[in-house]
């Protein structure tokens, strides 16, 4: 099995371990290369990261191409583009995906314009579909789908002319497959050929600061927006999470307004998550708050008007006073216990 013509993922890991928006992303490209009929290959770059196959075969990919160099232990823009683009060459993917990152957001440009090809930025879903332009028909080409306009319109974009269409996808938004651990990969262990001058800047030391927030892997949140009105009334919503095993989550006007902070932010600039449980408090339901948590299995809203637009997304609509209703939930749930 090769490479060619399939969809590709750039693997983003770090310290040895794959991050989770390059899984989804390989459970992704695998859908998409079901419909296109062709393999899903990896581009997994790093000191020592071959232990890794493993699990990026099990979530779907075909081939992995690999380049391991002690050089290589953090990322730095220069030898990992220069990588990514031979890879690219000399394996002619029709599509390359990668994640939204600070990482991913650094390497993709540089890739796309020494390529000079088109690259979207952000995209929230991908599909396959067909094209017509001056006459011309595009068969299977990638649908790059993504709010634009402050979130007002969800445009599709498609670079049908050059390949391989590239996109970068926001952490979060796909949903990880199953592992089939019987799957294997291909290894193409490939040379980093790279010389000193690839290699202008040395990391000397990393200070990584540590998450004390985990939206993404909560099953319970309750988030806060501008109808909690103050910084110490956010202290209600802490509680409520607590008496129920969750995260706190935010609107981005909380944010803001600086009731609380951006690692809690929920929507299209801040976190996308899926939990079973959703409370939004005092959150009137903005398209880009929703575009970061509509896709939770339950939503309960809590709001004082009553035409506030999160109510069209909740099961459940609570019209009334945060600082009334969420002690009686509080009341309730602890006394469930
Ligand atoms: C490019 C762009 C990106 C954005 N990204 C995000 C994002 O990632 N996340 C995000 O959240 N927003 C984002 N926004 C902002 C978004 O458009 C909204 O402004 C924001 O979500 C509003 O936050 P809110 O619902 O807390 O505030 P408001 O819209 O002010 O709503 C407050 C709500 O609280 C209710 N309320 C007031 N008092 C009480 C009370 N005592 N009890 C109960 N309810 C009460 C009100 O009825 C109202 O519905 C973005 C905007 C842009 C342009």
């Amino acid at each position: 099995m090769r490479a060619e013509n399939s969809v590709m993922v750039y693997i983003q890991q770090e310290g040895g371990k794959t991050a989770e928006v390059s899984l989804e992303l390989v459970s992704k490209a695998r859908e998409l290369a079901d419909e296109l009929g062709v393999p899903v290959s990896a581009a997994l770059f790093g000191e020592e990261v071959s232990g890794e196959v493993p699990r990026i075969a099990a979530l779907g990919a075909d081939v992995v191409c690999l380049v391991e160099d002690p050089r290589l232990r953090f990322y730095t823009p220069i030898p990992y583009s220069k990588l990514m683009i031979r890879v690219i060459k000399d394996y002619k993917p029709q599509i390359v995906l990668y994640g939204a990152t600070t990482g991913g957001r650094d390497l993709a440009p540089r890739v796309a314009s020494n390529l000079r090809v088109g690259l979207t930025a952000d995209c929230t879903d991908l599909k396959i579909g067909d094209h017509t332009q001056k006459d011309r028909e595009y068969r299977n080409i990638l649908y790059q789908i993504r709010p634009a306009f402050g979130g007002n319109i969800i445009a599709t974009i498609v670079c049908p002319e050059h390949k391989p269409q590239m996109a970068t996808v926001r952490e979060g938004v796909m949903r990880m497959n199953a592992p089939d651990n019987t799957r294997k990969a291909e290894i193409l262990r490939l040379p980093a050929s790279l010389g000193e001058g690839d290699f202008p800047t040395e990391i000397l030391e990393r200070v990584l600061e540590e998450k004390t927030v985990n939206l993404k892997g909560a099953n319970i949140i309750v988030s806060g927006g501008m109808g909690v009105g103050t910084r110490e009334n956010f202290a209600l919503i802490r509680s409520l999470a607590e008496v129920l095993g969750g995260e706190v989550g935010a609107s981005r006007a909380a944010v803001d307004a600086g009731l609380i902070g951006k690692e809690h932010q929920v929507g299209q600039t801040g976190t996308t998550v899926r939990p079973k449980l959703y409370i939004a408090c005092g959150i009137s339901g903005a398209i880009q708050h929703r575009a970061g948590m509509d896709a939770s299995a339950r939503i309960i809203a809590v709001n004082t008007d009553p035409e506030a637009p999160i109510f069209s997304i909740a099961q459940y609509g609570i019209v009334g006073d945060l600082s009334e209703v969420i002690p009686r939930m509080i009341k309730a749930c602890k006394a469930r216990v």
